[in-house]
């Protein structure tokens, strides 16, 4: 059993820090939320929901039932205990089925929020997540009015990423204010509770993410968490959760908060191509794998060496922008490496990997005829393999 009590919330007018107990054989003894907005805060919310979804894998880890000393959205509770399990385990069958409880919902936050939110990396898919729903043909409930940024993994373990939550506090509320939106954040020990292989980032970030937007849920009417991955590629790996992310979202809404995956419909060549058209990207894209202390060693926002970045930089390429995102990647590596890029992608594309493949296809598609050259650089060792990679070339098209 792991069994949640002593809740207590420090609010004032812009931040609000929750934590509480965690009694468990193997977990840490206390998991802490502290996050902070732009906007004065109402009640303190009552809802313990965020810490249902941050308990809800290590729990099902460890076939331990989950009680938490607090309230939960009664929708919410009913999909915990049924579907949302369900899918879990077919993404995972390690995991065990438990049973959720908690104290009746009868306190909830007096005022419904009223933005819609996404979260803010800089990358291709919130620039996106941007460019469309800051345009004007975007429905009003889905005009995106807040951005966020959470540390609850992909800044690395807890203990070593102050610095670079600090960092990027700083980049969404800059951007934010400039843009004219709403901002929160989020700073937790989530991660502690991660620490198994089998719980790590890109096995449990839908998850983690979404416990830190219902930690402010009673600021957010919708939250449009941004797709990695279109719909084509539901259900394609169990590698990742973000191939189940269309199916798992809308389960974990609430009675106040709608969750939506925000431009799946877009292959990410696509995507690609509207934040090519949306000007705040060309001096603060972001998409850089590489570690910390690489990235602390270069100028510019992004390494221009690893895969993210190079794939991204073709595929600017190709779409004929690249110049136009020299403040952020460096041209002159990619010029001297097309050739091994393209190959790189190509191979990727012969793995049935998505967004190498969608760039692969971009490159047919805009009429490119590098594709067979570029075969015959490709160094494969059997005919075989040459010819699944020919046929892969020829799919994308
Ligand atoms: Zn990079």
């Amino acid at each position: 059993m792991i069994s949640v009590s002593n809740i207590h919330a420090q609010q004032y007018e812009t931040t609000r820090k929750i934590s509480c107990d965690v009694s468990s054989k193997d977990l840490p003894e206390y998991l802490v939320f502290d996050g902070e907005t732009n906007q004065p805060l109402n009640a303190p919310a009552y809802l313990c929901d965020w810490i249902a979804i941050a308990l809800l894998y290590p729990a099902m880890l460890r076939g331990a039932p989950l009680h938490i000393e607090g309230p939960i959205s009664p929708t919410l509770l009913f999909n915990l205990n049924n579907d949302i399990q369900d899918l879990l385990r077919h993404f995972n069958p390690a995991l065990f089925k438990i049973q959720i409880t908690a104290l009746p919902a009868g306190m909830t936050s007096s005022k419904p929020g009223t933005d819609t939110g996404s979260g803010f990396s800089a990358g291709v898919d919130s620039f996106a997540t941007l460019a469309v729903h800051t345009s004007g043909d975007t429905a009003p409930f889905y005009q995106l009015s807040s951005l966020s940024t959470f540390n609850v993994g992909a800044m690395g373990p807890v203990a070593g990423s102050a610095a670079i939550y600090q960092r990027y506090c700083q980049r969404v509320q800059k951007f934010a204010t400039q843009s004219g939106l709403n901002w929160t954040t989020v700073n937790s020990n989530l991660s502690d509770f991660y620490v198994e292989a089998d719980a790590n980032f890109i096995r449990t970030s839908t998850l983690r993410n979404i416990a830190a937007v219902l930690f402010f849920q009673d600021l957010h009417k919708c939250y449009l968490y941004s797709s990695s991955y279109s719909y084509s590629h539901t259900n394609q790996s169990h590698a990742e959760i973000t191939y189940y992310e269309s199916i798992l979202l809308p389960l974990l809404s609430t009675e106040n908060i709608v969750f939506t995956l925000a431009c799946a419909g877009l292959e990410r060549s696509q995507k690609i191509a509207k934040v090519a058209a949306y000007p705040p990207s060309r001096h603060l894209l972001d998409v850089c794998v590489s570690p910390t202390e690489t990235r602390d060693t270069i100028q510019k926002n992004n390494c221009s060496q690893c895969r993210k970045c190079t794939r991204t930089m073709l595929n600017l390429d190709i779409l004929g922008v690249l110049e136009d995102f020299s403040d952020v990647f460096d041209l002159e590596y990619f010029r001297a490496n097309r050739e091994a890029i393209i190959k790189q992608c190509a191979i990727g594309a012969l793995k049935r990997l998505p967004l190498d493949s969608d760039v692969i296809q971009l490159m047919r598609a805009a009429g490119h005829d590098a594709r067979l050259p570029l075969f015959d650089r490709v160094k494969l060792n059997s005919r075989k393999a040459k010819a699944k990679l020919r046929a892969a070339l020829s799919m994308s098209s």
